[in-house]
């Protein structure tokens, strides 16, 4: 599969996630950390059903890895993955009941902060990110693929070589500038600090490696 243009309707909320003012920047990794969980949350609820499948707590969790050199942010989730149809359905559109919908727990009720009293989905990626990545392997199945996407353009999709089911969510951090910085997300205590305000509730353990300092 070769480069895909997304869909109006998404490409108007990407215009919005990239041109987001500095302080709700924070909100995506509330946003990729509730996706690894609703991730897991399927296979937890598969699995209640499914007896060739079982539930081990310890094989479920969701990893944050930031390396300074290379400036990049890393999502891991031992998740239920995508195929290649749902990367090009779940990241190429919009997910109709998804984004943009009012969330009422952990709130700043300022009014300036718009874009962080909604769940904005997966495209908050680009508040920070001028390139992400999606490597995911789906359950079920044997191949891998990466979506990419550098924002407005467009996305890829190839396969990919991942051994384990779940998704590996890279972030190239965009480059700092005068007024704006982005080092912050690759700082253990500011990372610490926005999980702790956005994902407290989270049921599976976030596990963090920070290296290269
Ligand atoms: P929402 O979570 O509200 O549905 P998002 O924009 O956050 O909307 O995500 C869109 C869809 O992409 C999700 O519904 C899910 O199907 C898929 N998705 C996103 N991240 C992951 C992930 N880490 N693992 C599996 N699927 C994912
Ligand atoms: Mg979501």
């Amino acid at each position: 599969m070769g480069k895909r243009k997304f869909k109006a309707e998404s490409k108007r909320l990407l215009d919005l996630m990239i041109n987001s003012i500095y302080s709700q920047r924070e909100v995506f990794l509330r946003e990729l950390i509730s996706n690894a969980s609703d991730a897991i949350d399927k296979i937890y609820y598969k699995a209640l059903t499914d007896e060739n499948l079982t539930f081990n707590q310890s094989d479920y969790y969701i990893k944050i890895v930031a390396d300074k050199e290379a400036r990049t942010l890393t999502m891991i989730d031992t998740g239920i993955g995508m195929t290649q149809e749902e990367l090009e359905k779940n990241l190429g559109t919009i997910a109709k009941s998804g984004s943009l919908h009012f969330k009422n727990e952990n709130e700043v009720k300022d009014g300036h902060d718009i874009i962080g009293q909604f769940g904005v989905g997966f495209y908050a990626a680009f508040m920070v990110a001028d390139v992400v990545t999606v490597t995911s392997k789906a359950l079920g199945s044997d191949e891998a693929y990466k979506w990419e996407s550098k924002g407005t353009d467009g996305y890829s999709i190839e396969p990919a070589e991942k051994e384990t089911v779940g998704t590996v969510i890279t972030l190239k951090l965009k480059e700092n500038t005068e007024d704006e910085k982005y080092d912050e997300f690759l700082e253990e205590y500011r990372l610490k600090e926005i999980i702790k305000k956005y994902s407290d509730f989270i049921r599976y353990p976030i596990k963090m490696d920070v290296t290269k300092s």
